[in-house]
């Protein structure tokens, strides 16, 4: 990899089975998730942590621009992962791109790929790849991330080999992830099952 050509992976990402009680999603699946394009080059680092905090160096490129998804220029969120003229889901519009993929039943896919510089920020995307599969109204809100960790953990888990990932490195992120998810359950005055996050559950789901 060099910085001057990104290299181009494709993730897969099968859909998971509902793993949260019912209601917490409206329309779990609308659509099926099958591949998100990954973008990164010689910056890639896995050593910033994962915690509760939005991650630097992410953008989900738009390969056209409908008008209902808030856009930004895609460099100024990944620098060289971006050509000059290329869009960006606005990061602030995550939420709102949720709720209008649904609506218009355009294929995630279709629209957004992924530009992440590091594994933090891979970690959200995936995180987000979720929640544009699967909408919810986001009334439990540490409900319905549990889902999303557990597919982005899923998920990292089965592309580990094509990311050049070791089980140390994917256990670290899992841990990062339990405690972020513990907090949202305390802060949401909610009893947390770390058994959602249990490492061998989330292999099992990977290998299945
Ligand atoms: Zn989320």
């Amino acid at each position: 990899m060099t910085s001057a050509t990104p290299e181009r992976l494709r993730l897969l990402t099968p859909p998971l089975p509902c793993l949260v009680p019912e209601g917490v999603f409206d329309e779990f699946g609308w659509c099926a998730s099958d591949f998100l394009e990954l973008r990164r080059d010689a910056r890639w680092e896995t050593r910033t942590p994962t915690s509760g905090v939005n991650p630097a160096g992410l953008a989900f490129i738009l390969s056209h621009t409908p008008p209902y998804l808030p856009r930004e220029l895609a460099k100024l969120h990944v620098g060289a992962l971006a050509s000059d003229d290329e869009w960006a889901l606005a990061p602030y519009a995550i939420d709102d791109a949720t709720d209008a993929l649904c609506l218009h039943r355009a294929r995630p896919r279709e629209v957004l790929s992924l530009a992440a510089t590091n594994l933090d920020a891979l970690m959200w995307g995936l995180h987000d790849w979720c929640h544009f599969h699967n909408h919810g109204p986001f009334t439990e809100p540490a409900w319905t991330e549990v889902q999303c960790d557990a597919s982005a953990l899923v998920w990292l888990w089965q592309n580990r080999a094509a990311l050049g990932l070791d089980e140390g490195t994917w256990e670290a992120r899992r841990a990062q992830l339990e405690r972020v998810a513990s907090q949202r359950f305390e802060s949401e005055g909610l009893g947390f099952d770390a058994g959602c996050y249990a490492r061998g559950r989330l292999i099992t789901l990977a290998e299945a």
